[in-house]
């Protein structure tokens, strides 16, 4: 009971932030009771062992507490790691088209969830009722796509060297996978990641990001509903030095696949490192468009407003950087600024609200302080939005005017480091090869774009842009679920989520050689006599 009032009484990151940004929370008093939620753990719902909870808060009003989950310790992280050790045999015996047919069930059920889960994460995270059912979307169109990998899998045969001996590749599970996700996308990162390796036969441990875990709650109730059988998906939730941390840590995890910053992901690579663990990342970005001379200015326009200020900036592949020739730059730039500001912010669950609120304070904290960076050290022009909106409807919320920085140079700060808010840059160029230039010129490689009529400036810049992602007049937002999804350099360590080329992280070849000619015949590589 001590430990149950004390757990209540615990500030957690969510509403200790809500503190720091100029409130506790309530209104006239004690907050609202909320729902309370438990760790997913061999098919049994149940609380953390030490007992405690944090609270989930709306960050478009931090006196709505969405609910009170399990702070997560080791102790949490072991045994269900225990647990997803103890089912890996009979999932990965099960056929695979069998394991997919689980999985179409769970998609049926996100289909019928749909309204609700949006909602749900609308609350949670705080992007628009639109963008949250996009999320749900992509969990579905996942699950339909990868499931439909049951029947695939597909190994390959290949002549072997002698005769009467045949030669094949056959994928297999790797094992155990510990999945851990940021807040952004908080049903469809998940599931990049669940629906892969459950199809592939693999038992995850997932641990969800501590602002959202409602969102992955409810993909794991839906495997729960689905048949999904007991042990092959946990959850643990809470912080990730506390909960993510031992799970990377953890000798019986074979693979971390990780979606969220890129220090971070440093830190991951690093414990993988240390036992020889693979370790798929999936880390920042600084993503670009480039708009030509001949390109359709409102088409760029639309692009730029749609890829800077959807989930408010809050997208690994937003554009926080636009590259405009001189000679469209005062057009462009002037109906980028008009359009920015007049975006509709306020609670992403209202109709008619085109931008929601940032995640948290710090958030909030980190992003006007690169505004202050843009201003004030980088002496890049201000041209719209750049403040904090704190009263009337978005007294109790985080909530930050779009904004747009004009005359940028490729090398300040604002051009160089991620933001991760509604923030972008419009930087001038003068011709193609200096855009490409600086389109490349960051530490990133996530997604491009450009904007151009002509077909052989669009070609050079796919073919130049060092990125994992390009797009022709269209904005550096909107990945479909069947291609590869992934970026170069600081954004990533090779790998790629989605497409069919997610199964080459969840999976291991293995080859086999069947030889039937009933005696010893040596491959070349062992062609030694010892006579
Ligand atoms: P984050 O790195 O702070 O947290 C991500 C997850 O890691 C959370 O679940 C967190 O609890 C956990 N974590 C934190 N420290 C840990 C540790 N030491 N050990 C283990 N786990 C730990 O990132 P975030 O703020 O949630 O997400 C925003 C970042 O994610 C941005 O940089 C964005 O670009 C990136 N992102 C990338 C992609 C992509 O596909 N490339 C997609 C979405 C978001």
């Amino acid at each position: 009971m001590a430990q149950a009032k004390k757990a209540l009484s615990r500030t957690t990151k969510k509403s200790a932030r809500a503190g720091a940004a100029g409130g506790n929370g309530t209104k006239g008093g004690a907050r609202a009771a909320s729902k309370t939620y438990s760790n997913y753990i061999g098919g049994e719902w149940v609380a953390a062992a030490g007992g405690e909870y944090f609270e989930n808060v709306n960050p478009a009003d931090t006196r709505d507490v969405v609910g009170r989950f399990p702070v997560s310790t080791a102790e949490d992280v072991n045994r269900a790691v225990a647990a997803a050790k103890a089912a890996a045999e009979g999932w990965r015996r099960m056929p695979a088209p069998r394991r997919a047919e689980i999985l179409f069930r769970l998609g049926n059920i996100l289909i019928r969830d749909k309204d609700s889960h949006s909602a749900d994460m609308t609350r949670e995270m705080g992007k628009v009722l639109k963008e949250t059912g996009g999320d749900v979307q992509e969990a579905i169109d996942c699950t339909f796509y990868t499931a439909g990998e049951g029947r695939r899998l597909h190994g390959y045969t290949t002549p072997a060297e002698m005769p009467d001996k045949f030669a094949m590749c056959v994928r297999q599970p790797v094992g155990l996978c510990g999945l851990i996700t940021p807040w952004n996308f908080p049903m469809a990162i998940p599931s990049w990641k669940l629906i892969p390796a459950l199809v592939c036969g693999n038992t995850v441990v997932i641990k969800p990001a501590e602002d959202t875990p409602l969102s992955t709650y409810n993909l794991v109730k839906a495997c729960e509903e689905a048949g999904v059988p007991k042990g092959v998906v946990n959850m643990v939730t809470g912080y990730g030095a506390a909960a993510g941390k031992p799970l990377t840590e953890h000798r019986d995890v074979r693979l971390i696949s990780f979606t969220g910053s890129t220090e971070t992901g440093r830190l991951i690579a690093g414990a993988c490192a240390d036992r020889n663990a693979i370790c798929s990342l999936e880390l920042g970005g600084k993503n670009v468009i480039i708009v030509m001379d001949d390109a359709d200015v409102d088409l760029a326009v639309e692009g730029a407003v749609w890829g800077a200020f959807g989930t408010s900036g809050q997208r690994c592949t937003a554009s926080s950087r636009i590259v405009v020739h001189k000679k469209v730059y005062k057009k462009f730039t002037q109906k980028l600024v008009e359009r920015a500001a007049n975006l509709r912010v306020g609670d992403g669950a209202n109709a008619n609200t085109d931008m929601g609120p940032v995640i948290n304070a710090a958030a909030v904290h980190k992003i006007l302080g690169y505004i202050e960076v843009g201003e004030k050290q980088d002496g890049a022009k201000l041209a719209t939005g750049g403040k904090r909106l704190t009263t009337g409807a978005h007294a109790n919320g985080y909530f930050i005017e779009p904004t747009v920085f004009t005359d940028v140079a490729p090398d300040m700060r604002i051009a160089q480091e991620e933001i991760f808010g509604p923030v972008t840059a419009v930087i001038p160029t003068n011709n193609l090869e200096e855009a490409v230039e600086i389109a490349n010129g960051v530490r990133y490689g996530l997604s491009a774009a450009i904007y151009t009529q002509d077909v052989n400036r669009a070609f050079h810049a796919m073919n130049d842009m060092y990125t994992g992602i390009f797009y022709v007049n269209s904005s550096t937002i909107g990945a479909e679920v069947h291609l590869p999804f992934g970026g170069t350099k600081a954004t990533g360590n090779g790998h790629r989520e989605a497409g069919t080329q997610v199964l080459d992280i969840f999976t291991e070849w293995k080859s086999v050689y069947v030889d039937y000619s009933g005696k010893l015949q040596r491959a070349q590589i062992d062609e030694v006599s010892f006579e």
